[in-house]
């Protein structure tokens, strides 16, 4: 009997629809940002979205209470984990949520695929979105139809176009997806945009995935969700790990649409299958998170005033620098486009957003992820950009002395690797148009 090559076994080890899912954009940007820091070069880490902010004090006491219990929790949560989440998400999204349409997961990330594997759905995806949702859809065997947005529209979604998307799939049951505040954009729907685009859902009969994720990081306090236009056909995800810094303890929330009763029991017997359920003392925490008491709304207020102050600070200075992008509105990301620059860039051989960024690492050590990881077509000169190169800790206790002060002074004293980049980016872009 003949005997494959050692790799051919292995690649026929692999479903095809799996094997081709490429390699994470931000991982390769960590890899060669690794790389040319081992070789004495400063990165600057502009590539990687994860809360600089330290985990709230009376959030990790009450995970240090409760760190002796050791007991599987019901599947689709703890019950006073239910009710207080039931509660939070009646507070952010302005619709009623009861703890019995409330499911709790290792992340909401988890929780959206456990949604797609159990719908199969055609996913109505904005470009640009989140890196997961697309290789979701083709590991769930989904498909993906994208709408294709604009800078003058802040990236959004506008009602006529997602009304073409929908007819454009075809029967069958389709989800939008909507991220607000966005990644990768730092922008946040309005009200008005909201209701249109429920007017829309409704009329073409569409579900809706809403990953508020980034929700309590509006930089205002004033996150709006569609859940309140559309709450039929909404389902809400977040969780812990952007507002409260705390992404590697793997805690999210799903609100399902009032009598989703079927679609709760297919996500509980897809969770039982798989995760069983969150650690049971960080669900215990969470019910102290979701609370929001006690030392949370100051830290909340300080977070979001540093990262509106620092996401003005580095939008402004690009405008400057005539790198098109506008102030964010939530979250720590912006997403700046470079088409202005396009001759400048072709003159120096580059044509492609992925060209852009591995260019601008290896020549000035500012890392960016390519607009291309982001759904953007390859030629879209558009980047994400991260702001969160700075100490959370010792920013949150400046602004805890200096009163939530946060003028330029201050944040050149504490975000000083993210302006120093900033710089860096800016005078990269200046200097294609010296001539000797
Ligand atoms: N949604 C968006 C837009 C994100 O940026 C992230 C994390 O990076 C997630 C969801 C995942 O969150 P979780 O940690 O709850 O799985």
């Amino acid at each position: 009997m003949a005997h494959s090559p050692p790799e051919d076994r292995f690649q026929a080890f692999i479903r095809p629809e799996i094997a081709m899912i490429p390699p994470s954009a931000t991982l390769e940007i960590n890899e060669l940002s690794m790389k040319l820091e081992n070789e004495g070069r400063t990165v600057y880490r502009f590539g990687f979205g994860q809360s600089p902010f330290p985990v709230p004090v009376s959030v990790v006491e009450e995970l240090r209470k409760h760190a002796y219990r050791k007991e599987y929790l019901p599947v689709q949560g703890l019950a006073e984990l239910r009710r207080e989440a039931a509660a939070y998400l009646s507070r952010k999204t302005g619709a009623s949520w009861e703890a019995s349409r409330i499911l709790v997961g290792p992340g909401s990330k988890e929780l959206m695929f456990l949604l797609q594997l159990a719908s199969r759905a055609t996913l109505l995806l904005p470009a640009p979105s989140w890196v997961s949702y697309a290789p979701q859809a083709a590991v769930a065997g989904g498909r993906v139809e994208w709408i294709s947005t604009r800078r003058e529209h802040r990236w959004q979604v506008q009602p006529g176009e997602l009304e073409q998307a929908a007819q454009a799939a075809g029967p069958g049951t389709k989800v939008l997806v909507l991220n607000t505040p966005s990644n990768p954009t730092g922008h946040a729907y309005e009200r008005e945009s909201l209701s249109e685009l429920a007017d829309v859902c409704r009329k073409e009969n569409l579900w809706v995935l809403s990953d508020e994720i980034y929700g309590d990081l509006h930089h205002e306090g004033n996150h709006v969700s569609i859940a309140s236009f559309y709450p039929e056909g909404t389902f809400v995800t977040t969780g812990l790990s952007k507002w409260a810094g705390a992404g590697g303890w793997r805690l999210g929330i799903m609100g399902l649409p009032a009598g989703a009763h079927s679609i709760a029991h297919a996500l509980a017997a897809l969770a039982s299958e798989t995760f069983s359920c969150v650690a049971s003392p960080v669900q215990w925490a969470a019910v102290q998170a979701f609370r929001q008491e006690g030392d949370v709304p100051v830290f909340l207020d300080h977070s979001r005033r540093f990262l509106k102050a620092l996401g003005q600070w580095v939008a402004t200075s690009l405008r400057k620098a005539g790198i098109e992008t506008e102030d964010p509105a939530g979250a720590f990301y912006l997403f700046p486009d470079f088409e202005a620059h396009r001759n400048a860039l072709r003159a120096r051989g580059i044509e492609t957003s992925a060209a852009l960024c591995e260019h601008l690492l290896e020549e000035t050590g500012v890392a960016l992820l390519p607009g291309s990881a982001f759904g953007m077509p390859g030629t879209s000169l558009t980047a994400r950009l991260a702001y969160v190169n700075f100490d959370g800790q010792a920013t949150l206790d400046r602004l805890a002395r200096n009163g939530g002060a946060c003028d330029e002074a201050v944040l050149r004293e504490l975000a000083p690797d993210v302006i120093r980049g900033i710089e860096t980016l800016c005078e990269w872009f200046r200097a294609l148009y010296y001539t000797d």
